[in-house]
């Protein structure tokens, strides 16, 4: 497959490439320039894994056999996408059953395949920052991958407890740097590292950032498994909310839409990061400061998945009325997550910001659904908050909890890291 640099439009790479180089010339972002037909009904009678090597294998096109993909969405789907009723006409796709709780899983894993045989077997050594859900993911994708090292730079202290040993009680070939400093400090030396050229060179240094194609790839299919358990009758009626932050996951559902997927509309929701929903009424894009929120993995001021977003409306692929976007503030946010409570379905703040948007935008006669991004147990002290009751921890969190971390401190300094970097060429 093709896909061009959204930025620099005579940069074109095949899949594998844009894998393994994440971001293209001035930073931009690659994207297919051209979508497969599919055979939507034909897809919606498969299961879960067959179907979405079907629909990989036709997006990236014969770089890699049909077997190879079945194989490598084998070993990244290993968990259910199930769509779970919250009244008559919503449901909730809960994307939150994969090994650390959130979405992300997803891409992360789907990710972690792809980059292997991009670097077709050769040692690689992923070094990320993170400030909570994405490292947990990009660490257990990569856990005991052969071949592959991953160091993970987070803020001493600044993540909460429990987001903190999901990724580092892991070991074997995960190493957890706690940097005393903040999240900016950790990703200023994490670009440090890759302009590093030599260092770069003599451990083969990846990226696994947030942008990889290949992630969002991987989120197409969930959205190909919520239609799948739609009743028949309403498959031509479905809205589907998606609580944006990055925009990646609302592009993937523009990307299976474009495909032929017949969801009506898609609703956009962001917290008080809304600098989409007023780009959207009035034409200008100004990004404010981001601010503190509850759906924190959605403080966002600069989506940096939007150039994409603006693709596929220039290629006409995507129309402008087929998005909405809404912004959902804090108090309703509560009210949202506390309508749910009293529905029987326990959520949390990013679900609860794309209920409430879902249900300003659904009309009678809809179908609609909104994305769980996140299990509540992950927010457990917000949910506390906002429900006044306890709540209990999933079973991988409870044991992990009880763990021992194993990361290693060090100074925000580039000295100290390298020295950790140069300690895993002897491995
Ligand atoms: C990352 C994240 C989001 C935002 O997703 P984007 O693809 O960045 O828009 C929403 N909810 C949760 C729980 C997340 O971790």
């Amino acid at each position: 497959m093709q896909l061009t640099n959204l930025k620099v439009s005579n940069e074109q790479v095949n899949f594998l490439q844009a894998v393994r180089q994440g971001l293209g010339q001035q930073q931009g972002l690659f994207f297919p320039t051209h979508w497969p037909k599919l055979d939507i009904n034909g897809l919606l009678a498969m299961p879960l894994v067959e179907r979405s090597s079907a629909i990989l294998h036709a997006l990236i096109g014969d770089e890699l056999t049909a077997a190879e993909i079945k194989q490598m969405v084998t070993m990244a789907f290993t968990f259910i996408a199930p769509l779970v009723p919250v009244s008559d006409d919503i449901s909730c796709l809960e994307l939150f059953h994969g090994p650390t709780l959130a979405f992300k899983d997803f891409g992360a894993r789907f990710m972690a395949q792809a980059l292997v045989k991009a670097q077709s077997g050769k040692k690689t050594t992923i070094v990320t920052a993170t400030s909570g859900d994405t490292g947990a993911a990009v660490a257990h994708a990569f856990y005991k991958q052969p071949g592959v090292q991953v160091v993970i730079l987070f803020p001493k202290g600044k993540i909460s407890p429990l987001q903190e040993k999901l990724f580092t009680t892991l070991g074997e070939n995960i190493t957890t740097l706690a940097v005393e400093g903040d999240f900016d400090q950790c990703q200023a030396l994490v670009k440090q590292v890759f302009d590093h050229k030599a260092l770069v060179e003599k451990l083969s240094i990846t990226s696994a950032n947030s942008i990889n194609i290949s992630r969002l790839f991987a989120q197409i299919c969930y959205y190909f498994e919520a239609m799948a358990q739609v009743p028949v009758a309403k498959r031509e009626q479905v809205v589907i909310a998606v609580p944006s932050g990055n925009f990646g996951n609302l592009t993937a559902g523009l990307i299976a839409k474009a495909l032929g997927l017949p969801i009506k509309r898609m609703v956009a929701a962001t917290n008080a990061n809304d600098t989409v929903p007023r780009y959207w009424r009035s034409g200008q894009w100004l990004a404010k400061p981001t601010v503190a929120t509850l759906s924190n993995a959605m403080d966002v001021a600069a989506p940096n998945n939007w150039p994409r977003v603006e693709a596929l409306l220039t290629q006409g692929v995507i129309a402008r009325s087929d998005i909405e976007t809404m912004k959902v503030d804090e108090d309703d946010t509560v009210l949202s997550v506390r309508q749910l409570s009293q529905l029987g379905y326990l959520s949390e703040p990013h679900a609860g910001v794309a209920y409430k948007a879902l249900k300003r935008s659904l009309q009678p006669g809809e179908y609609g659904i909104f994305l769980g991004t996140a299990h509540p147990a992950k927010f457990k002290e917000q949910v506390e908050n906002i429900l006044g009751t306890l709540i209990g921890l999933p079973e991988t969190l409870a044991r992990c909890a009880s763990e021992q971390g194993l990361s290693k401190d060090i100074p925000a300094n580039f000295f100290a890291l390298e020295q950790e970097l140069l300690k895993l060429e002897q491995v």
